[in-house]
């Protein structure tokens, strides 16, 4: 079964300490006592078992930013799938640029840590996107194909996988593509993950500087299921208006 629509997803990065990051939750719980569509938060990893407490009631799923690719094991400083679902966590983002790009993750390491996270049973959001160089360059569609054949995990489905697509010059930025740019994009996104996975169609978000102000003309384009949101997701008030300007009650 497809996930509900808009998806709406809250990437709060290394942002957050127990006071903040409990009452940041506590809000968006309250406004979300039942809802059309699918909302989301990813706060850092030392918050997601307390938060996804504080949640619980509410239909809000809360997700690890990441994870790692094996079960357990010698791996210093790092969080396994199973230990996010043994916290709470219903979802886990895999392939953010940030790590991609910031801590070397390739495709093949994205693509374990998809298959990880789909093992546990979360809800697993793979991020893909091209460079600022790509872009320029009209490379967006050959990158994300890339990207898409080495990283998808080959067991998703609709009702467990979603695909972000994340410019990386549009993270944190307040840039982003035009709105006939994301469309394009995304009519082929939709073509491309329809001929990978089977059944009803993985939702597909974008992402990057999504604010309350651009979020229903981002979501009002065809093929855009909902979005994947950082810095405007760390206010309650304005995550929410994004999520009822994709049409989310
Ligand atoms: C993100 O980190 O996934 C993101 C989209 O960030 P921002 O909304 O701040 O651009």
């Amino acid at each position: 079964m497809a996930l509900p629509r808009p998806v709406v997803l809250g990437n709060w990065k290394m942002n957050g300490l127990r006071a903040d990051g409990l009452a940041l939750a506590g809000a968006l719980a309250e406004r979300a006592a039942n809802l059309s569509g699918t909302l989301g938060i990813f706060p850092p990893a030392t918050l997601v078992g307390e938060v996804a407490r504080r949640v619980a009631g509410s239909p809000v799923i809360v997700g690890g930013q990441d994870c790692h690719e094996k079960p357990s094991g010698a791996f210093t400083g790092s969080v396994s799938a199973a230990m996010l679902a043994d916290i709470g966590a219903g979802a886990a983002i895999v392939g953010h640029s940030e790590r991609r790009h910031g801590l070397c993750e390739d495709d093949a390491l994205v693509k374990a840590k998809a298959e990880a996270a789909l093992a546990a049973g979360l809800l697993t959001v793979l991020c893909i996107g091209e460079t600022e160089e790509e872009y320029l360059a009209g490379r967006q569609i050959e990158i994300l194909e890339r990207q898409l054949a080495g990283s998808l995990p080959g067991s998703g489905n609709a009702d467990r996988l979603v695909v972000a697509y994340e410019p990386v010059w549009a993270i944190g930025t307040g840039r982003t593509p035009t709105i006939g740019e994301i469309g394009r994009t995304h009519a082929e996104l939709a073509r491309m993950v329809a001929a990978k996975v089977a059944g009803d169609p993985v939702a597909l978000l974008y992402g990057g500087s999504v604010k309350p102000d651009n979020a229903a003309d981002i979501m009002g384009i065809d093929h855009v299921d909902g979005v994947l949101v950082g810095g405007a997701s760390l206010d309650a008030g304005g995550f929410w208006n994004i999520y009822t300007a994709g049409g989310g009650v």
